[in-house]
């Protein structure tokens, strides 16, 4: 069995993703044009990209697509900031993406819609306690999940996305290197399950897919025996083990595309809908169940973080070039190292 350490969570301090949403702004097809048509020349002017990830409004992703710029998972936003020649890049996402970009770019500006988009694996994972966890195994690495501060990266012998993370866990396990695994719990558990490394874990989860269901999803299951089920391995053990595919975002969208059902349930955030829908445009998409509805749930489905991103928020920061991510320069350069074996490690696959 895998040790956790005593990290208490501070979920009831989180943003609820239906207050987020009903703060936002709205627009007519008029209104969404027009805004579409100023973040272009906008972009134009300050020779900037946007890069979002999948988890945004569709708005977000739409507008990145008709520019240019880039819309994937964690490892591809990566990839696509270190391969623009753009003077500033505008993150659509939420912070330690943001950070991940400079890490990469520090010769780059770059912007954040908000900075008050978190993540709660960021959260609950600070550099200080995770350094005295290392601590108690000196013999082990650090393996940290990009969900991650620049601190954090600074102090990981490697970072990972869920994309290459079963590759590289199991690269390094036959190298018989012993491990150490932050901040996700459940990504972690589903990692040693599928190589045997066992892996001392920290103790984070992501609050949306904290909240998918099994016994739910056993009954809409039954329900919709024709559907195939896709579930982010951040999802709780007993949900992973119910899926047809457990993947990444992109690797979803991939089956989404790819498996011969014409019905699936997801559980991951579902702003992939929009994706997934161009991927797969005849397919029927089903929610997973979550914990609860409305009142009861913190995200039901989507990310109160990703949800602070909106076509407003865009334009403003990208007006007055503000939201800008500053990592200081000693942590970035070692964040470099962890982050950039990831970059390449990726390269070999
Ligand atoms: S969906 Fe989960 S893992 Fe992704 S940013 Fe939100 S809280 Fe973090």
């Amino acid at each position: 069995m895998s040790k956790f350490n005593n990290l208490k969570f501070q979920n009831e301090s989180f943003p609820k993703t239906s207050d987020v949403l009903n703060n936002s702004p709205a627009y007519n097809e008029k209104k969404k044009a027009d805004k579409i048509n100023l973040i272009k020349k906008l972009l134009k002017e300050k020779d900037a990209k946007i890069i979002a990830h999948y988890y945004t409004h569709e708005d977000i992703q739409e507008v990145a697509e008709l520019t240019g710029g880039n819309v994937s998972d964690s490892l591809e936003m990566a990839k696509f900031g270190a391969s623009q020649s753009s003077k500033t890049l505008v993150v659509a996402g939420v912070r330690f993406m943001g950070e991940t970009a400079k890490i990469l770019n520090p010769e780059k500006k770059i912007l954040m819609p908000t900075l008050d988009a978190e993540c709660s694996l960021d959260l609950n994972c600070p550099a200080p306690e995770l350094l005295k966890f290392r601590q108690r195994y000196p013999d082990r690495q650090l393996v940290v999940y990009a969900n991650t501060s620049a601190e954090v990266k600074a102090m990981a012998d490697w970072v990972v996305t869920s994309s290459i993370a079963v590759k590289l866990i199991e690269y390094l396990n036959k190298k018989n290197i012993k491990l150490i695994w932050a901040p996700d719990k459940h990504l972690g558990n589903y990692l040693n399950d599928k190589t045997n490394a066992n892996m001392k874990l920290w103790n984070a989860s992501c609050i949306v897919h904290e909240e998918f269901k099994a016994t739910a999803l056993i009954k809409l299951m039954k329900e919709n025996k024709d559907a195939a089920v896709l579930v982010h391995p951040e999802s709780p053990k007993e949900v992973v083990e119910l899926a047809d595919v457990v993947g990444s975002t992109s690797q979803l969208i991939s089956a989404c595309k790819n498996l011969p059902h014409n019905k699936m349930i997801v559980a991951t955030d579902n702003r992939i809908f929009y994706k997934m829908k161009k991927a797969a445009p005849n397919k029927i998409l089903i929610e997973a169940p979550t914990g609860g509805k409305g009142a009861t749930c913190i995200s039901c489905a989507h990310c109160p973080w990703m949800a602070m991103n909106n076509l407003d928020n865009l334009i403003e920061t990208l007006i007055d070039e503000k939201n800008e991510i500053i990592v200081d320069e000693t942590i970035r350069k070692k964040a470099f190292i962890s982050t950039n074996k990831m970059i390449d490690f990726a390269k070999t696959l």
